[in-house]
Protein backbone atom coordinates (compact mmCIF):
# COMPACT_ATOMS: atom_id res chain seq x y z
CA UNK A 1 0.00 0.00 0.00
CA UNK A 2 1.31 3.11 -0.64
CA UNK A 3 1.55 5.76 2.69
CA UNK A 4 0.34 8.81 1.87
CA UNK A 5 3.14 11.66 1.63
CA UNK A 6 2.57 13.10 5.20
CA UNK A 7 3.46 16.68 3.30
CA UNK A 8 0.31 16.60 1.51
CA UNK A 9 -1.43 16.12 4.66
CA UNK A 10 -0.22 19.15 6.02
CA UNK A 11 -2.15 22.41 6.09
CA UNK A 12 -0.49 25.17 3.46
CA UNK A 13 0.77 27.32 6.01
CA UNK A 14 2.58 24.95 7.33
CA UNK A 15 4.66 23.41 4.67
CA UNK A 16 5.81 26.48 3.76
CA UNK A 17 7.14 27.75 7.16
CA UNK A 18 10.73 26.76 7.35
CA UNK A 19 9.99 25.87 11.41
CA UNK A 20 7.45 22.84 10.70
CA UNK A 21 5.32 23.69 13.40
CA UNK A 22 7.14 22.34 16.41
CA UNK A 23 6.61 25.66 18.28
CA UNK A 24 3.71 25.00 20.67
CA UNK A 25 2.71 21.40 19.89
CA UNK A 26 5.31 20.19 21.92
CA UNK A 27 3.30 18.27 24.90
CA UNK A 28 0.30 16.82 22.18
CA UNK A 29 2.24 13.20 22.83
CA UNK A 30 0.96 13.29 26.43
CA UNK A 31 -2.24 13.72 25.58
CA UNK A 32 -2.29 10.83 24.13
CA UNK A 33 -1.27 7.29 25.13
CA UNK A 34 2.13 7.18 24.56
CA UNK A 35 2.63 9.46 27.23
CA UNK A 36 1.30 7.86 30.14
CA UNK A 37 3.43 4.36 29.09
CA UNK A 38 6.56 5.67 28.66
CA UNK A 39 8.73 4.77 25.92
CA UNK A 40 11.71 2.60 26.17
CA UNK A 41 14.51 4.84 26.97
CA UNK A 42 16.44 5.44 23.82
CA UNK A 43 19.95 2.65 23.14
CA UNK A 44 22.28 4.20 21.35
CA UNK A 45 21.10 2.54 18.08
CA UNK A 46 17.54 4.52 18.89
CA UNK A 47 16.45 6.29 15.38
CA UNK A 48 16.73 10.34 16.32
CA UNK A 49 13.00 10.68 16.26
CA UNK A 50 11.95 7.99 19.11
CA UNK A 51 10.84 9.18 22.31
CA UNK A 52 10.53 13.09 21.13
CA UNK A 53 7.33 15.15 21.41
CA UNK A 54 4.82 15.19 18.50
CA UNK A 55 5.28 18.10 15.72
CA UNK A 56 5.20 17.86 12.59
CA UNK A 57 9.04 17.89 12.14
CA UNK A 58 9.41 14.73 14.26
CA UNK A 59 6.53 13.10 11.86
CA UNK A 60 8.11 14.30 8.80
CA UNK A 61 11.56 12.59 10.11
CA UNK A 62 9.86 9.43 10.68
CA UNK A 63 8.22 9.17 7.67
CA UNK A 64 11.55 9.46 6.13
CA UNK A 65 13.48 7.55 7.85
CA UNK A 66 10.71 4.64 7.23
CA UNK A 67 11.61 5.88 3.43
CA UNK A 68 15.26 5.57 3.97
CA UNK A 69 17.76 3.22 3.67
CA UNK A 70 18.11 3.32 7.37
CA UNK A 71 15.38 0.91 7.42
CA UNK A 72 17.24 -2.37 6.74
CA UNK A 73 19.62 -1.18 9.32
CA UNK A 74 17.06 -0.95 12.21
CA UNK A 75 13.95 -3.08 11.10
CA UNK A 76 13.25 -3.70 14.65
CA UNK A 77 12.23 0.11 15.04
CA UNK A 78 9.75 -0.37 12.06
CA UNK A 79 6.72 -1.00 14.34
CA UNK A 80 7.54 1.91 17.17
CA UNK A 81 7.82 4.29 13.56
CA UNK A 82 4.61 3.19 12.56
CA UNK A 83 3.11 3.45 15.92
CA UNK A 84 4.85 7.20 16.23
CA UNK A 85 3.63 8.24 13.08
CA UNK A 86 0.15 6.99 13.49
CA UNK A 87 -0.28 8.44 16.79
CA UNK A 88 1.52 11.84 15.94
CA UNK A 89 -1.05 12.23 12.84
CA UNK A 90 -4.07 11.48 15.41
CA UNK A 91 -2.51 13.83 18.15
CA UNK A 92 -2.32 16.81 15.67
CA UNK A 93 -5.38 16.26 14.13
CA UNK A 94 -7.04 16.86 17.63
CA UNK A 95 -5.35 19.70 18.27
CA UNK A 96 -5.48 21.77 14.76
CA UNK A 97 -8.79 20.69 14.13
CA UNK A 98 -10.16 24.30 13.77
CA UNK A 99 -7.80 25.09 10.89
CA UNK A 100 -8.14 21.91 9.07
CA UNK A 101 -10.98 21.36 6.58
CA UNK A 102 -13.05 18.07 6.32
CA UNK A 103 -10.70 17.14 2.98
CA UNK A 104 -7.96 17.65 5.38
CA UNK A 105 -9.30 15.99 8.35
CA UNK A 106 -10.05 13.22 6.44
CA UNK A 107 -7.00 12.36 4.41
CA UNK A 108 -5.30 12.84 8.18
CA UNK A 109 -7.40 10.07 9.93
CA UNK A 110 -7.24 7.67 7.27
CA UNK A 111 -3.46 8.07 7.23
CA UNK A 112 -3.56 7.42 10.78
CA UNK A 113 -5.99 4.33 10.61
CA UNK A 114 -3.60 2.49 7.87
CA UNK A 115 -0.80 3.17 9.87
CA UNK A 116 -2.39 1.54 12.77
CA UNK A 117 -3.60 -1.48 10.98
CA UNK A 118 -0.10 -1.32 9.24
CA UNK A 119 1.76 -1.40 12.63
CA UNK A 120 -0.88 -4.33 13.68
CA UNK A 121 -0.10 -6.61 10.70
CA UNK A 122 3.25 -6.99 12.18
CA UNK A 123 4.94 -10.09 13.57
CA UNK A 124 7.49 -8.60 15.90
CA UNK A 125 5.20 -6.06 17.78
CA UNK A 126 5.29 -6.33 21.95
CA UNK A 127 1.98 -6.61 23.52
CA UNK A 128 1.76 -3.24 24.78
CA UNK A 129 2.59 -1.70 21.38
CA UNK A 130 -0.22 -3.72 20.08
CA UNK A 131 -2.90 -2.26 22.65
CA UNK A 132 -1.41 1.40 21.47
CA UNK A 133 -2.61 0.28 18.04
CA UNK A 134 -5.84 -0.95 19.24
CA UNK A 135 -6.58 2.24 21.26
CA UNK A 136 -5.76 4.14 18.33
CA UNK A 137 -8.23 2.58 15.90
CA UNK A 138 -10.81 2.22 18.80
CA UNK A 139 -10.69 6.12 18.97
CA UNK A 140 -10.59 6.67 15.12
CA UNK A 141 -14.03 4.46 15.48
CA UNK A 142 -15.38 6.51 17.87
CA UNK A 143 -14.33 10.02 17.06
CA UNK A 144 -13.44 10.28 13.40
CA UNK A 145 -17.19 11.41 12.67
CA UNK A 146 -17.22 13.84 15.48
CA UNK A 147 -13.46 15.66 14.06
CA UNK A 148 -14.70 15.31 10.85
CA UNK A 149 -17.98 17.40 11.73
CA UNK A 150 -15.61 19.69 13.86
CA UNK A 151 -13.54 20.46 10.80
CA UNK A 152 -16.11 20.74 8.68
CA UNK A 153 -17.93 23.60 10.87
CA UNK A 154 -15.21 25.59 11.64
CA UNK A 155 -14.42 25.48 7.50
CA UNK A 156 -18.21 26.36 6.67
CA UNK A 157 -19.62 25.25 3.93
CA UNK A 158 -17.63 24.47 1.35
CA UNK A 159 -18.83 24.52 -2.00
CA UNK A 160 -16.71 23.83 -4.76
CA UNK A 161 -17.36 26.20 -7.77
CA UNK A 162 -17.30 25.30 -11.71
CA UNK A 163 -14.19 25.89 -12.61
CA UNK A 164 -13.08 23.43 -10.25
CA UNK A 165 -14.65 20.83 -12.47
CA UNK A 166 -14.25 22.05 -15.55
CA UNK A 167 -17.83 22.91 -16.42
CA UNK A 168 -18.52 23.75 -20.04
CA UNK A 169 -19.94 27.02 -20.04
CA UNK A 170 -23.93 26.93 -20.52
CA UNK A 171 -26.04 27.81 -23.08
CA UNK A 172 -28.29 30.48 -22.10
CA UNK A 173 -30.37 29.99 -25.08
CA UNK A 174 -31.86 26.75 -23.68
CA UNK A 175 -32.07 27.75 -20.33
CA UNK A 176 -34.67 29.50 -17.65
CA UNK A 177 -34.28 32.19 -15.82
CA UNK A 178 -35.84 31.90 -12.04
CA UNK A 179 -38.48 34.06 -12.26
CA UNK A 180 -39.89 33.46 -8.58
CA UNK A 181 -38.48 32.46 -5.13
CA UNK A 182 -37.05 29.24 -4.38
CA UNK A 183 -39.84 26.65 -2.26
CA UNK A 184 -38.75 23.27 -2.53
CA UNK A 185 -35.94 21.18 -2.67
CA UNK A 186 -35.34 17.53 -4.49
CA UNK A 187 -32.75 15.38 -3.82
CA UNK A 188 -31.59 12.57 -6.61
CA UNK A 189 -29.03 10.27 -7.20
CA UNK A 190 -26.95 9.59 -10.01
CA UNK A 191 -27.88 6.14 -10.62
CA UNK A 192 -24.34 5.07 -10.92
CA UNK A 193 -22.07 2.87 -8.51
CA UNK A 194 -19.84 4.39 -6.68
CA UNK A 195 -17.36 1.76 -7.28
CA UNK A 196 -17.34 3.00 -10.95
CA UNK A 197 -15.96 5.82 -10.40
CA UNK A 198 -12.76 5.72 -9.39
CA UNK A 199 -11.60 6.27 -6.01
CA UNK A 200 -13.26 9.19 -5.36
CA UNK A 201 -9.96 11.77 -5.74
CA UNK A 202 -11.28 15.33 -6.53
CA UNK A 203 -10.15 14.63 -10.16
CA UNK A 204 -11.88 11.94 -10.97
CA UNK A 205 -15.54 13.10 -9.26
CA UNK A 206 -14.50 16.36 -11.64
CA UNK A 207 -14.00 13.78 -14.56
CA UNK A 208 -17.69 12.34 -13.39
CA UNK A 209 -19.58 15.46 -13.35
CA UNK A 210 -18.05 16.53 -16.56
CA UNK A 211 -19.26 13.63 -18.11
CA UNK A 212 -22.89 14.43 -16.62
CA UNK A 213 -22.81 17.67 -17.64
CA UNK A 214 -21.75 16.47 -21.38
CA UNK A 215 -24.10 13.37 -21.12
CA UNK A 216 -27.21 16.37 -20.33
CA UNK A 217 -26.46 19.14 -22.64
CA UNK A 218 -25.53 16.40 -25.63
CA UNK A 219 -28.38 13.86 -25.21
CA UNK A 220 -30.83 15.72 -23.60
CA UNK A 221 -30.60 19.18 -25.04
CA UNK A 222 -30.23 20.93 -21.91
CA UNK A 223 -28.62 23.83 -21.52
CA UNK A 224 -26.34 22.94 -18.99
CA UNK A 225 -26.14 20.36 -15.88
CA UNK A 226 -29.41 19.86 -14.79
CA UNK A 227 -28.62 19.80 -10.63
CA UNK A 228 -27.89 22.84 -8.92
CA UNK A 229 -25.65 20.92 -6.36
CA UNK A 230 -23.75 17.59 -6.40
CA UNK A 231 -22.37 15.68 -3.50
CA UNK A 232 -19.90 12.87 -3.76
CA UNK A 233 -18.88 10.45 -1.71
CA UNK A 234 -16.20 11.96 0.25
CA UNK A 235 -18.70 14.45 1.43
CA UNK A 236 -17.46 16.89 -1.45
CA UNK A 237 -20.08 19.60 -2.27
CA UNK A 238 -19.91 20.87 -6.19
CA UNK A 239 -21.77 23.65 -7.86
CA UNK A 240 -23.94 23.21 -10.78
CA UNK A 241 -26.09 25.25 -12.60
CA UNK A 242 -26.22 28.53 -11.09
CA UNK A 243 -29.30 28.96 -8.99
CA UNK A 244 -29.91 32.13 -11.10
CA UNK A 245 -31.51 29.99 -13.49
CA UNK A 246 -34.01 26.64 -13.05
CA UNK A 247 -33.19 23.58 -12.75
CA UNK A 248 -33.82 20.49 -15.12
CA UNK A 249 -34.00 17.51 -13.05
CA UNK A 250 -37.35 16.87 -11.99
CA UNK A 251 -39.48 16.86 -15.21
CA UNK A 252 -41.37 20.29 -16.94
CA UNK A 253 -43.16 22.76 -14.44
CA UNK A 254 -41.97 20.68 -11.66
CA UNK A 255 -38.31 22.14 -11.97
CA UNK A 256 -39.66 25.59 -11.18
CA UNK A 257 -38.65 27.10 -7.92
CA UNK A 258 -37.34 23.85 -7.14
CA UNK A 259 -33.55 23.49 -6.37
CA UNK A 260 -31.98 20.00 -7.76
CA UNK A 261 -29.29 18.25 -5.13
CA UNK A 262 -27.52 15.07 -6.84
CA UNK A 263 -25.92 12.48 -4.53
CA UNK A 264 -23.40 10.97 -6.82
CA UNK A 265 -23.87 7.34 -6.14
CA UNK A 266 -26.50 4.43 -6.72
CA UNK A 267 -28.56 4.08 -3.50
CA UNK A 268 -30.53 1.18 -4.41
CA UNK A 269 -27.38 -0.91 -4.55
CA UNK A 270 -25.33 0.83 -1.94
CA UNK A 271 -25.36 2.70 0.79
CA UNK A 272 -24.60 6.68 1.10
CA UNK A 273 -21.40 7.43 2.83
CA UNK A 274 -21.66 9.15 6.64
CA UNK A 275 -19.46 11.93 4.68
CA UNK A 276 -21.89 12.21 2.03
CA UNK A 277 -24.74 12.36 4.15
CA UNK A 278 -22.70 15.15 6.41
CA UNK A 279 -22.68 17.38 3.64
CA UNK A 280 -26.16 16.74 2.39
CA UNK A 281 -27.83 17.43 5.48
CA UNK A 282 -25.75 20.79 6.09
CA UNK A 283 -26.13 22.27 2.34
CA UNK A 284 -30.32 21.53 2.47
CA UNK A 285 -30.28 22.68 5.94
CA UNK A 286 -28.51 26.16 4.58
CA UNK A 287 -30.41 26.31 1.47
CA UNK A 288 -33.80 25.82 3.79
CA UNK A 289 -32.46 28.30 5.57
CA UNK A 290 -31.47 30.66 3.23
CA UNK A 291 -34.60 30.12 0.91
CA UNK A 292 -36.66 29.48 3.89
CA UNK A 293 -38.07 26.19 2.92
CA UNK A 294 -39.31 23.91 5.63
CA UNK A 295 -38.02 20.51 6.05
CA UNK A 296 -41.17 19.14 4.45
CA UNK A 297 -40.52 20.96 1.11
CA UNK A 298 -37.62 18.47 0.68
CA UNK A 299 -38.58 15.94 -1.60
CA UNK A 300 -37.02 12.75 -3.39
CA UNK A 301 -37.18 12.67 -7.27
CA UNK A 302 -39.93 9.85 -6.86
CA UNK A 303 -42.23 12.48 -4.83
CA UNK A 304 -42.63 14.08 -8.78
CA UNK A 305 -43.08 11.19 -10.72
CA UNK A 306 -42.49 7.33 -11.02
CA UNK A 307 -39.11 6.68 -11.00
CA UNK A 308 -36.42 4.63 -8.68
CA UNK A 309 -34.35 7.94 -7.59
CA UNK A 310 -33.10 8.71 -5.11
CA UNK A 311 -33.07 4.92 -4.51
CA UNK A 312 -34.18 3.22 -1.32
CA UNK A 313 -31.49 4.23 1.17
CA UNK A 314 -30.89 7.81 0.27
CA UNK A 315 -34.57 7.99 0.46
CA UNK A 316 -34.54 6.54 4.19
CA UNK A 317 -32.39 9.63 4.95
CA UNK A 318 -35.14 11.77 3.70
CA UNK A 319 -37.69 10.37 5.37
CA UNK A 320 -35.46 10.71 8.66
CA UNK A 321 -34.71 14.43 7.90
CA UNK A 322 -37.99 15.73 7.25
CA UNK A 323 -39.42 13.85 10.49
CA UNK A 324 -36.88 16.17 12.34
CA UNK A 325 -38.19 18.78 14.10
CA UNK A 326 -37.48 22.30 12.16
CA UNK A 327 -35.99 25.25 13.72
CA UNK A 328 -38.66 27.32 15.01
CA UNK A 329 -39.99 30.14 11.83
CA UNK A 330 -38.79 33.95 12.75
CA UNK A 331 -41.56 36.33 12.52
CA UNK A 332 -41.03 38.12 8.89
ZN1 LIG B 1 -33.61 11.96 -10.10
Amino acid sequence: MLRPSLRRLLPLALTAAPAVGCVGLSGDMEAYSPGSETLEPATSSSPSWDGRPASWAKLIEIEDWLAGSDRRRNERFVGEAELQLAEGRLALSRREVSRLDGDLMTLRLNAAKAGFQRALARSDLDPRQKRRAEKGLQELRSRHDGLYREARRSSGLEIRTRDRWGAKAPVAARLTRRTQPWNRITVHHSAEHSRDQGSQTAPEVADVLRRIQGFQMRERGFGDIGYHFLVDPKGRIWQGRPLEWQGAHSKGPNNVANIGVCLLGHYDLERPTRASLVSLEELVSALGQRHKIPRSRVYGHDHWKATECPGENLSAWLVSYRSKVAPPRTAQ
